[in-house]
């Protein structure tokens, strides 16, 4: 096995089968392109276990991703993807960026889920773009606004069901060996923004971000209240 990606919080390994990695979720939680990181105990395993659960809901309502399996409780086998330097945002009520850079205040529910895309690229500081912007780069936005909404109605129910509120959220795309275009990276508290039904109270990544304390025990306590449910 060879590394062939080392992210902040992930590491991608080849296999065997040229068209298969494995992707380790590693004790590391990060926040503002990596200036804030610790080690935490347990949380790859508990990362990965939430998103294999999301994956696999996702394959039951036909959504394409690249899981295939769980080797151990922090890998995940994977179809090997090219990686679509985009984050795909689908927000659902008003947080974090968007209550930064605009006149909306936190909490606003949206009439409906607004997706938004960034370049990903830390160096750039992962801009907001432009559809313009989007289509000269030889990316059309309506190739992923689709599957981003059909991903947000499939994440609402699943959250809702074990009483959290889904605010917002990033995804990333990838693109298989046969052209294939499919849902990559991770699903987890660390790429959503979760809330108690009802409430302003963090359950996700916030939590670190904001120095609020109880990280592991949000991340323990969604993955428990998700393998009870699914
Ligand atoms: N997000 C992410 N990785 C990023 C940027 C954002 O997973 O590099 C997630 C974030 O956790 C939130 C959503 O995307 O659930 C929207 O993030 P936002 O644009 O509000 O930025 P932030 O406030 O996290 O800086």
């Amino acid at each position: 096995m060879n590394e062939l990606v080392k992210g902040k919080v992930k590491t991608v390994f080849s296999t065997s089968e040229p068209d298969e990695v494995l992707i380790q979720y590693e004790d590391r939680v990060t926040a503002g392109n990596g200036k804030k990181e610790l080690n935490v105990k347990d949380k790859g395993s508990t990362c990965c276990e939430i998103s294999s659960i999301i994956f696999k809901k996702l394959e039951e309502y036909s959504i394409k991703t690249h899981y295939l399996s769980n080797p151990t409780y922090n890998s995940m086998l994977c179809k090997k993807v090219d990686i679509i330097p985009l984050e795909v945002i689908v927000r659902n009520l008003a947080a974090g960026s968007i209550v930064r850079q605009t006149t909306l205040p936190q909490g606003k529910l949206f009439y409906k889920p607004l997706v938004e895309f960034h370049l990903k690229d830390d160096s750039k500081d992962d801009p907001l773009l432009t559809p313009a912007r989007m289509m000269l780069m030889g990316y059309d936005p309506d190739t992923f606004i689709d599957t981003a909404i059909a991903i947000n109605s499939v994440l609402i129910k699943v959250f809702h069901n074990i009483g959290l509120d889904l605010v917002d959220f990033k995804v990333e795309f990838g693109v298989d060996s046969k052209g294939n275009l499919l849902l990559a990276d991770e699903i987890s508290p660390d790429s959503c923004r979760l809330w108690k039904t009802g409430t302003q109270k963090s359950m996700d990544k916030d939590l670190f971000r904001n120095d609020e304390g109880g990280l592991m025990d949000s991340y323990h306590w969604i993955l428990k209240k998700l393998q009870e449910t699914n």
